[in-house]
């Protein structure tokens, strides 16, 4: 995909603070986090956002879950509980049209989100 940020993260070009790597995904830090623990978990290969993965790549987007939760566990937060968070659409504040989930952890967080 062209001047995707997280396909060139994938390919090295872009630096990253990495936590998990395996065949099918990536987790690595947010650059801006929003809470003690923000990791973001992505497909190598590029969807735009979890609704196309569903479908094109169901795969993908469970090995997506899997990391999420492996990712939590590493960071200390499966006890403790964990949000998983994937902004679908600009209006939802999605900002980088490659999917990810962010792994948010390390402090409360109140339902409904704001
Ligand atoms: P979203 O707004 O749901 O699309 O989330 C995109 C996330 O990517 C934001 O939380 C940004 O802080 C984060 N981000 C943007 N650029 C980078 C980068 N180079 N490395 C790590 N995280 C990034």
């Amino acid at each position: 995909m062209v001047d995707c940020l997280f396909c060139r993260i994938v390919a090295g070009e872009v630096a990253a603070t990495v936590v998990h790597d395996d065949e099918l995904t990536l987790a690595f830090r947010d650059v801006a986090p929003k809470a003690p623990v923000h990791v973001l978990v992505i497909p190598k290969t590029h969807h735009p956002d979890v609704a196309r993965v569903a479908v094109d790549d169901p795969d993908a987007l469970a090995a997506v879950l899997r990391t999420a939760a492996a990712v939590a566990a590493a960071e200390g937060v499966a006890e403790t509980g964990w949000r998983l968070v994937f902004n679908t659409g600009a209006g939802a504040g999605q900002s980088v049209f490659h999917l990810h989930g962010h792994v948010l952890g390390g402090r409360p967080f109140t339902w409904p989100p704001g």
